[in-house]
């Protein structure tokens, strides 16, 4: 179609990008999360990131998931469920983000009248200042509550960093996620499946061997369709020729800054 402006999305090299980081990811034992968010969750751009080996597909929005419910991948809803849109969550997102318990029995209670068991990675906030609870006795007794909820499974425990307060992902701070980990599963008698410790903001912490053991998800979006992590900086192994503006000119004249 010759409609202009228009932006030419280069699927192949989503994919490539996907392939590589999927594979540099395995020599650290982490397998990531590919966001979609950045596509509005375009089916052909999921595509393309399942065409490079990933089996999670995250979206922070209900409606971007809605439209790749159908393709053959696990759905990650990457933020906090509002209590009002819970049935939602249950019926697009396998797995959600929570920090509330009040949250946690409302999806409960959803999962349960949907025949469903939906999975929860509990949040806990290393002080980027999103969501999460930032005391570790506040984290470790909503993870008890949550494995007590019929219907509802914890899997895992996460954060955010790098978004909000400009926290960047660090030896120190993924260490402690870890070591909170250990103490939920310790605790309750489980092993959670998920530590999820970062965006493609923990590329280059995890490229220098410097992400704590542990550490098994990264949740994404940036490095797989655009090529770029913390700081927007490009990351090894990547292109950043994946998306093309094209428009048409229709004037060319030199003209003063000033009336
Ligand atoms: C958007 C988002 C990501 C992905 O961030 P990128 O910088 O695009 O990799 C990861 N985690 C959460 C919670 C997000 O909202």
């Amino acid at each position: 179609m010759n409609a202009y402006p228009r932006i030419n999305i280069h699927l192949d090299t989503i994919t490539d990008n996907t392939k590589n980081m999927v594979s540099v990811c395995a020599n650290h034992n982490v397998k990531p999360a590919g966001v979609t968010k950045l596509a509005c969750a375009l089916p052909e751009v999921a595509n393309a990131i399942l065409a490079g080996g990933i089996t999670l597909l995250a979206d922070s929005r209900l409606s971007n998931l809605r439209k790749i419910k159908h393709l053959r991948a696990q759905t990650l809803l990457l933020r906090l469920p509002a209590l009002s849109e819970v049935e939602e969550v249950v019926e697009f997102a396998d797995i959600s983000l929570n920090s509330e318990l009040v949250t946690l029995q409302a999806l409960s209670k959803a999962a349960q009248a949907q025949g469903k068991r939906h999975q929860v990675i509990v949040m806990h906030d290393l002080g980027d200042l999103r969501e999460g609870g930032f005391f570790a006795e506040e984290t470790l007794a909503l993870c008890r509550e949550a494995t007590h909820l019929p219907g509802i499974e914890l899997v895992g425990l996460g954060t955010n960093l790098a978004c909000y307060g400009g926290v960047e992902p660090s030896s120190s701070n993924q260490s402690q996620l870890v070591a909170l980990a250990r103490q939920v599963e310790a605790d309750n008698q489980l092993t959670l499946q998920y530590v999820s410790g970062a965006s493609s903001a923990g590329l280059g912490l995890m490229m220098r061997s410097e992400l704590p053991e542990g550490v098994n998800q990264l949740r994404l979006g940036a490095s797989l369709l655009m090529g770029i992590g913390l700081n927007d900086d490009p990351v090894p192994h990547t292109r950043q020729d994946t998306f093309q503006l094209e428009a048409e000119i229709i004037e060319i004249k030199v003209k003063p800054s000033v009336p």
